[in-house]
């Protein structure tokens, strides 16, 4: 590199907000934004940027895009991961991490648009996330249609949304997903419903209907199993 080009060789980034997010785990997340719309958070800003000045103007936007911090999958010190295994891929085939958006990268930063439903004691509210809870936001920005949504771009390796599996709730389960719906005011059963018809597991796992799995969502453990047919049947929703 030029003398004249030389750059620092670090960068700081400090974090301007957290985000509050009814998925406790990493495990269930969706893979992208907008494939489960109840999926619901807020974002916490930190002082200076909780000053409702610096959110003049959002009221006339509907989506956003959050640049975060990947804090639960920071790169260990000297790591060089040029290629990843993306789940899309089922999770078995290495391709270019530039070319995925895998959480393990050369810094851990990742972008997702949210939809922007509004302002609650000073919190904005969002859906349709794959954040973490207390994910680290380091800025936040308007989605221009114009701009950012291009009907002619093409991706090859994820050209459609992931095939969504069939869901279905024992008795009891739903019984209990109601109860805590309604205690929680959310809407919990859309959640578990969208959540596991991205169906979690990894996609080299064949589905094991003596198997349980289980996920934390908002303050519940979530648990299901795979039918014979592959369909998903949630077994049990119950205070963590
Ligand atoms: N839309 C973002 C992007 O493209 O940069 C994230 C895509 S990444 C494939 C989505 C996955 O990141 C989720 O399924 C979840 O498991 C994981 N994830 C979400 N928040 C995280 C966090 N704070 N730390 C580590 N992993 C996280």
């Amino acid at each position: 590199m030029s003398k004249e080009l030389a750059l620092p060789e670090q960068y700081s980034l400090k974090p301007i907000g957290i985000v509050h997010s009814c998925f406790k785990e990493k495990f269930a997340i969706p893979r992208q934004p907008a494939l489960v719309p109840a999926a619901k958070g807020e974002i916490e800003l930190f002082s200076p940027y909780d000053d409702p000045v610096a959110l003049e103007g959002l009221e006339k936007v509907s989506h956003l895009w959050l640049s975060f911090i990947f804090h639960q999958a920071l790169p260990k010190e000297n790591e060089v991961r040029l290629r990843v295994r993306p789940p899309r891929l089922g999770g078995n085939k290495k391709i270019g991490v530039f070319a995925t958006r895998a959480t393990h990268r050369p810094n851990p930063l990742g972008l997702s648009v949210v939809k922007l439903d509004g302002l609650k004691n000073g919190r904005l509210q969002i859906s349709g996330i794959d954040l973490l809870d207390g994910t680290p936001l380091v800025d936040i920005k308007p989605y221009v249609p114009y701009a950012d949504s291009l009907p002619s771009a093409i991706n090859a390796i994820a050209s459609d949304p992931p095939e969504l599996s069939k869901v279905e709730f024992e008795h009891s389960a739903l019984h209990s997903a109601k109860h805590h719906q309604q205690r929680l005011q959310q809407p919990a059963i859309a959640l578990i419903e969208q959540m596991l018809a991205q169906d979690p597991k990894p996609a080299y796992q064949k589905p094991n209907p003596t198997r349980i799995y289980g996920v934390r969502i908002w303050d519940l453990e979530v648990q299901w199993r795979y039918l014979e047919s592959g369909q998903i049947s949630v077994t049990s929703v119950d205070l963590a």
